[in-house]
């Protein structure tokens, strides 16, 4: 027998709670899907069918689940919200209807008028500016060697906090969209403007969600993109694998365009590779683990990005468990974003500070190389910071200064942190304009940014 020294005592059980992923039938415990068999269950196009898009479809679908007073809850809600709403039945099912004001999917995708507050006094539709850096419709170029495609507006659900509300999803009471390029032929100007761009390596395929292409469509974009010699790598971004991981199992076609574009890619040197979006860890499930196994044998690369969310993952523990359970499939954790100042949704953002300490427990819990850079995306079009290189951080009034030197050099982009976080005292500067303009001129000044010409972006 060998003797041990140095022994490390036993994780304890909680440190395995990651590869414990919901089993079975799950989806029965609701009342319009209690007859639903496991085939059904996983055919895409019966997901899509029964996607929830009205309050009277989620009462019919929940029934009396849930009480009288969350259906009115959510009907004033849905009123309200700058987003349509589309929610998938995997969703739906994962949803906890004994506490669904607590619960982080229903947070996501269901808006409630008893939870909003009202948004910061310095809040935009727009917030990250992409239309003034948008040359065609459909096509943001930002930063010098890469840029973002949006071929479609709409997405397999509509998540509440969407950075992209000006353009994505049907228009609302509150929200006129913009008009995106939608069809092949009006992508044309964004594939000739890219392959007029020598400095254009890498291009995001993002939305809207390219899991609505058809896989043909999804095909020619990707063949256009490779066909550009200068383009080097290529993200396919979508939302689905979190909310609708069936589709990778029962729609072969779309899995097989997916696929297609990777295998060119590589044959000719380029990075094909498939972005997603979890942000609960209780969106990942043994249907999920399968669908992440597919992709995983057909040697596709898949990185996750998530929105810091108020009540979905802004717990060190919640974190750390998403983290893991990512690793576990294969996902690599690729980004954590700042929540952008989106209209609307004031009560799922939260703090720098916040995002500060998640970073700290999540590192050195697992592999670094599945630890994501929490980023906050500039306000004004700053692009993705790392949330730690602030110039300056006004934790009181919460103003945090960032400056993109490679990006837009000599600019400062100011994120605010939610007001209702910050003390009582400070909430009231905020509702004068005046103090409004001395806290935030006060924190450019205190960053010291070095410029030609400093402007307030
Ligand atoms: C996020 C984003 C990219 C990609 O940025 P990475 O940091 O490389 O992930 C490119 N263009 C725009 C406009 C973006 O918002
Ligand atoms: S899936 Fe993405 S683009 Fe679509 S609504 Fe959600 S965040 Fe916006």
């Amino acid at each position: 027998m060998i003797e041990i020294l140095h022994a490390k005592p036993p994780a304890p059980r909680e440190a395995l709670e990651h590869t414990q992923l919901l089993q079975g039938e799950f989806w029965r415990k609701i009342p319009a899907y209690r007859e639903v068999d496991e085939k059904t269950f996983l055919d895409h196009l019966w997901q899509q069918k029964h996607s929830v898009k009205t309050p009277q479809e989620l009462l019919t679908t929940i029934g009396k689940v849930a009480s009288s007073e969350f259906i009115e809850d959510a009907r004033l809600g849905f009123e309200r919200a700058p987003m349509a709403v589309r929610v998938s039945p995997y969703a739906i099912s994962l949803i906890d209807w004994n506490d669904p004001y607590r619960d982080p999917i229903r947070t996501q995708f269901i808006p409630l008028a008893s939870r909003l507050i009202s948004d910061h006094p310095r809040l935009t539709l727009d917030s990250l500016h992409e239309q003034q850096d948008s040359p065609v419709p459909g096509l943001v170029h930002r930063y010098v060697d890469k840029a973002l495609f949006l071929p479609l507006a709409v997405c397999p659900v509509y998540c509440r906090f969407c950075t992209r509300s000006y353009a994505i999803g049907p228009d609302t009471e509150e929200v006129d969209k913009v008009t995106l390029a939608r069809t092949p032929a009006q992508w044309q100007d964004a594939f000739q403007y890219i392959a007029e761009r020598p400095e254009l390596e890498d291009i995001v395929v993002s939305g809207g969600d390219a899991y609505q292409l058809p896989p043909k469509n999804l095909e020619l974009i990707g063949n256009a993109l490779l066909d550009i010699p200068h383009v080097r790598r290529m993200r396919i971004a979508t939302k689905g694998p979190a909310i609708m991981p069936m589709k990778l199992l029962t729609h072969p076609e779309w899995t097989d365009a997916l696929t297609a574009i990777v295998d060119r890619g590589r044959r000719s040197g380029k990075e094909v590779v498939l972005h997603t979006h979890f942000n609960s860890p209780n969106e990942i499930t043994w249907i999920t683990e399968k669908a992440m196994r597919v992709l995983f044998e057909r040697g596709i690369v898949v990185r996750n990005q998530s929105v810091l969310i108020r009540g979905v993952n802004d717990d060190p523990k919640t974190m750390r468990l998403l983290v893991k359970r990512l690793g576990h499939l294969n996902v690599h954790p690729y980004y954590v974003y700042m929540h952008d100042l989106v209209r609307g949704v004031e009560d799922l953002r939260t703090t720098v500070q916040c995002a500060i300490d998640i970073e700290k427990f999540v590192r050195g819990s697992t592999a670094g190389f599945n630890t994501p850079t929490f980023v906050c995306d500039a306000p004004g079009g700053g692009g993705k910071r790392d949330v730690h290189s602030y110039d300056f951080y006004d934790r009181e009034n919460g103003i945090a200064v960032y400056s993109a030197p490679s990006v837009k050099p000599g600019q400062a982009f100011v994120y605010f942190d939610p007001i209702d976080k910050l003390t009582p005292e400070v909430q009231a500067r905020w509702v004068i304009p005046e103090m409004q303009d001395e806290m935030i001129r006060a924190a450019i000044r205190n960053a010291g940014i070095q410029g030609e010409e400093l402007v307030l972006a």
